[in-house]
């Protein structure tokens, strides 16, 4: 069942070089509704759960390492068809073949440090989502 919800993440590389607020207005101009939002950090451990789907691939440990090494931005975003759209403005994993206008394109410096996580399912988006948030905190 479509939830129209997903999960996101502005990720180290955009938090640290101050595109927070960019990200965010671009979020809010496409239309989608924060549920739930919070600057946090994540341990190396929690990285390496939040990411155990990419267990097996040869960057796991660089994406481990980079998804830890700064404070990051979660939020549970709403709007029709979230997980799709979102998908559609954060544009592809490697933003030199993300299309123009797209967040990655706009503030991604690598394929490894893309600026954003946007969820791949609903039923992704389900799972991350509580990963970082509890009932009350959603809104
Ligand atoms: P995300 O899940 O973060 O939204 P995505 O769905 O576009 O990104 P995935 O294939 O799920 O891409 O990869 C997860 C993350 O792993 C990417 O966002 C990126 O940070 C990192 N990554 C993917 N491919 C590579 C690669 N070839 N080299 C280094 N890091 C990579
Ligand atoms: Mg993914």
């Amino acid at each position: 069942m479509a939830t129209n919800r997903t999960f996101t993440m502005i990720k180290p590389d955009a938090v640290e070089n101050g595109s927070i607020g960019g990200i965010l207005k671009m979020i809010n101009e496409a239309g989608f509704r924060i549920v739930a939002m919070k600057y946090t950090k994540l341990s190396a451990e929690a990285a390496g759960k939040f990411y155990e789907v990419h267990k097996e691939r040869p960057f796991y440990g660089e994406l481990v390492d980079y998804m830890s090494a700064g404070p990051i931005v979660a939020a549970i975003l709403e709007k029709e068809n979230a997980v799709a759209d979102f998908r559609t403005l954060i544009g592809a994993t490697d933003p030199t073949k993300a299309d123009e206008g797209t967040i990655r394109k706009i503030y991604a410096k690598s394929i490894a440090a893309n600026a954003v996580h946007g969820s791949d399912s609903d039923e992704n988006a389900q799972i991350e989502g509580d990963f970082y948030f509890s009932k009350l905190e959603r809104f």
